[in-house]
């Protein structure tokens, strides 16, 4: 895949909106990588589609080419439903917290309670792992080692009762943590290979019984496609407020990620990429948006290539100020740089040192800005150009259009060539930039 869509990469940057053309050339690509990924079909139609209408608006970016662009939208978009909420697991106000697993068999929920129990554990709270697959005869046991392994207790039914009532064994624990003041019990449950009416029933009375406060869906990334009809059975069965992906250290691109994801709205926690209690960290939506797309060269490429973008743009503002050729549309276009990090208090807030020009700056708020940006754009692309041939009548002119005195024009264009000429010195005595001196 990387090859054809390098190839399809290759296409020359060009100025305007990005044509239809473009966006389905690039949107066949995104498709075979998701199918590939093994995002479930009908996931991957609503994605596209998704991706189409909003590449559809974008203007041609000048740092990238359509193809590349394109992309960009779509690992942006994909990010972005994979972590449009994530969230912190929820603690009860008062403890314990419940949480509860749920999954199919071999999904590795067990794995998991060890991993959360010392996750948790190292942030300083008093885990506890409760037994309640008492289906499988050594599931109790594969527990207890875990829970050993993170240097948690495990509360487990007595043994040689028979098969217990994992409902009973539930409520008793929560009892018993409350009791010896573990903050969190991470309630493990048992699972078949397929969905099963009668254990999905057991999980829905557990549930009944603890009122866990999170109930994690617990999903192998391994299983592709089937991770659509899965998620959707658990959702109606038994309801869960959290996604966990496990066995991402095989070799699955993780579609069932995005799947899970838009089909349930649930959000994805956590990711289990090992057998060992620290293979378990929280889940990092980028890194899994190129894991899907197949394509984190092209990405790294992307980045690399904007970033290069702005560095010419740099280069090129820098000589300009030089040579004093700085027009009023580059100061127009650097304003609306510095807004779009945010209001002008804030960032003067940031600077170290500006202590004793802030009365000075004080005056610098987004209204004067506003008014300044109005009195720009009130000009015509020639007197942005070369604000010199700006004489009475054209001020007069501009102040109306814009809606300011005539007095407030005349100060912006004189502070714009006293400030063009102190930044062509300041330039010329740092020494970057062209040859400096040269004014228009
Ligand atoms: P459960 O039936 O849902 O409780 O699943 P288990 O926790 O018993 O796990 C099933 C198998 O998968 C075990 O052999 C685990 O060691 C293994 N396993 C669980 N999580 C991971 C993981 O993230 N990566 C790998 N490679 N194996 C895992
Ligand atoms: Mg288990």
């Amino acid at each position: 895949l990387s090859d054809r869509l390098t190839a399809a990469l290759q296409t020359l940057t060009r100025k305007g909106r990005l044509s239809d053309a473009d966006i389905d050339a690039t949107a066949r690509e995104i498709r075979i990588a998701l199918l590939e990924a093994d995002v479930a079909l009908g996931v991957v139609k609503t994605f596209i589609a998704r991706i189409k209408e909003r590449a559809k608006g974008a203007e041609v970016s000048q740092a990238l080419n359509p193809a590349q662009q394109v992309v960009k939208i779509v690992n942006e978009e994909l990010v972005g439903i994979l972590g449009g909420e994530t969230r912190r697991l929820n603690l009860a106000k008062t403890p314990p917290t419940v949480i509860m697993l749920a999954g199919l068999q071999g999904a590795g929920k067990t794995t998991l309670a060890g991993k959360l129990a010392l996750w948790l554990k190292k942030q300083g709270h008093a885990p506890m792992l409760v037994a309640c697959d008492l289906q499988r005869p050594n599931a109790v046991t594969q527990l207890q080692v875990v829970g050993e392994r993170a240097g948690v207790v495990t509360f487990a039914p007595e043994p040689g009762n028979g098969v217990g009532d994992p409902v009973d064994v539930a409520r008793r624990a929560i009892a018993e943590a409350k009791h010896a003041q573990h903050d969190v019990v991470v309630v493990d449950t048992a699972g078949r290979l397929g969905v099963d009416e009668e254990l999905m029933k057991q999980a829905a009375d557990i549930r009944d019984a603890v009122e866990p406060d999170e109930v994690l869906f617990v999903v192998d990334a391994m299983i592709g496609q089937d991770a659509v009809t899965t998620a959707q059975a658990f959702q109606d069965g038994v309801g869960f407020s959290g996604v966990v992906l496990t066995k991402l250290d095989g070799d699955a691109r993780g579609g069932a990620a995005l799947s899970v994801r838009e089909v349930t709205g649930q959000p994805i926690l956590f990711a289990s990429n090992g057998e060992k209690l620290e293979d378990f960290d929280t889940f990092h939506p980028d890194r899994m948006a190129s894991r899907i797309l197949g394509m984190g060269d092209v990405l790294t490429l992307i980045e690399q290539a904007e970033q290069a973008f702005d560095q010419k743009q740099a280069e090129k503002a820098a000589e300009k100020l030089s040579s004093g050729q700085l027009t009023l549309e580059d100061f127009l276009e650097q304003m609306l740089a510095v807004r779009k990090m945010g209001p002008i208090g804030n960032l003067l807030g940031m600077l170290p040192g500006a202590g004793q020009m802030k009365d000075q700056l004080a005056q610098v708020d987004d209204k004067h800005l506003d008014k300044l940006q109005a009195i720009i754009r009130g000009m015509t692309p020639a007197e942005r150009d070369d604000p010199k041939i700006i004489n009475g009548s054209r001020r007069l002119r501009i102040a109306n259009g814009s809606g300011v005195t005539v007095r407030e024009v005349n100060d912006l264009v004189n502070r714009f060539f006293e400030a063009r000429k102190m930044m062509a010195q300041m330039a010329g005595r740092f020494g970057f930039g062209g040859g400096g001196g040269g004014s228009k």
